[in-house]
């Protein structure tokens, strides 16, 4: 669910900065202030009258040399750059990242690839490297992001394996983006430390939420699904210490193989147990990453749970708890479960399939994601508007 595009590419146009530097795009040739420093002018056209006072310019055509430091020609694959945006360039790689793009209303920022679980079915898995400088950039980007943005999200790896980097950040971001909802993906293992929780809480971020992982309320079964012996118990006793401190929490729930039988029973686990969370988000497997890697064994098609996530919907949401399904397409769940199902699929890695073609129910229905083309359920079919028409 990353933001993160990245592309090689840029051709420059002129001498190059030896380090790379995190830009805000603006297409307003008038420089302010801070231009000098944080903006690159994006000129579509190949006009080779370069206003002075930017930082580094970005044109969409081809253009000759403009004489001015940084300024590069991007191809058709940086063609969704545009105002607002806050992007990374690279001159000795000619890459650009786009670090926030002003469009979209999913963004997430990657802090770290390290992570201490190894899910099975893991959409980004973990490298042990130092990525210190994912955090550098992001320190960089979070002043240059227009305060009005909606929502942003935290991801990894393990964004909590930061420990004081995690919370300097999320002071920044209240300070820089005090509007901007912000949702940390987190495995919550290092919240069973009471002091780190506290630490987080003592932010005082007006909006802020940790989207936490559980698969299963049987200790050896969510500890083998993350591949981390003990896990299950640091990660309960994370949301606890989360929740004492008053911090929101979603609970979250990857449906495959090894945990859709025990979805009824996880979830009268939670409504005894854990009431108290914020949101249950029950979701569709996305296959990239390890999931990829481990299809034939985590693959199971949505209509084949149905009659679980059924029970598990009605546990939960009769305990009154909040609770959506993620990641699937309507026409495979069973409509008693339309109400819960959300448009999770990002915008960039979304798209439908021929049977969505002239189906009543596309505007609401979140789609596929780009990998769905490895795997996809036999129950797709085009829907009439008559909310009863499931085969
Ligand atoms: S046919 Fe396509 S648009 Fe319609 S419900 Fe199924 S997946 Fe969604």
């Amino acid at each position: 669910m990353l933001v993160k595009l990245s592309a090689r590419g840029l051709r420059p146009v002129g001498p190059l900065s030896a380090e790379p530097f995190v830009v805000r795009v603006v297409d307003d040739a008038t420089p302010s202030a801070s231009s000098a420093e944080h903006d690159a002018l994006l000129l579509r056209g190949p006009d080779s009258s370069v206003p002075p006072g930017f930082r580094a310019y970005l044109f969409g055509r081809a253009t000759s040399d403009v004489g001015a430091r940084d300024a590069y020609v991007f191809g058709a694959e940086h063609g969704y750059v545009g105002p607002g945006d806050v992007v990374r360039i690279n001159p000795r790689q000619r890459s650009l990242t786009a670090l926030y793009r002003a469009t979209s209303p999913f963004n997430t920022f990657l802090v770290t690839e390290r992570c201490d679980n190894y899910c099975t079915m893991c959409s980004q898995p973990p490298k042990p490297h130092d990525d210190s400088w994912l955090v550098d950039d992001l320190e960089r980007a979070i002043p240059l992001i227009p305060t009005d943005a909606a929502e942003i999200g935290i991801s990894g790896g393990e964004p909590a394996l930061l420990g004081d980097r995690l919370v300097a950040l999320l002071r920044l971001m209240r300070d820089h983006l005090p509007t901007t909802a912000v949702h940390v993906l987190s495995n919550g293992r290092r919240f069973s430390d009471p002091a780190f929780a506290r630490a987080v809480a003592d932010v005082r971020h007006p909006d802020l939420m940790f989207g936490i992982p559980l698969y299963a309320d049987l200790p050896e079964l969510h500890d083998y699904v993350v591949q981390a012996k003990g896990a299950f118990d640091e990660t309960v006793r994370g949301i606890l210490n989360l929740k004492r401190a008053r911090v929101r929490v979603e609970v979250r729930f990857v449906i495959h193989k090894d945990t859709f039988e025990g979805l009824p029973d996880f979830a009268r686990f939670l409504a005894r147990n854990l009431t108290f969370v914020d949101h249950v988000a029950l979701m569709g497997l996305e296959l990239i990453g390890f999931a990829r890697s481990n299809v034939e064994s985590l693959w199971v098609d949505p209509i084949d749970y149905q009659r679980e996530l059924v029970d598990a919907v009605t546990t939960l949401d009769r305990a009154g708890m909040r609770v959506s399904i993620f990641n699937h397409q309507l026409c495979t769940l069973d409509s008693s479960l339309w109400p819960f199902a959300r448009k999770s699929v990002s915008d960039w890695k979304n798209l439908y399939f021929d049977e969505c073609a002239g189906c009543a129910q596309r505007e609401a229905c979140g789609g596929f994601f780009a990998s769905s083309t490895l795997r996809r359920s036999r129950g797709v079919h085009r829907l009439t508007s008559d909310v009863s028409d499931r085969s």
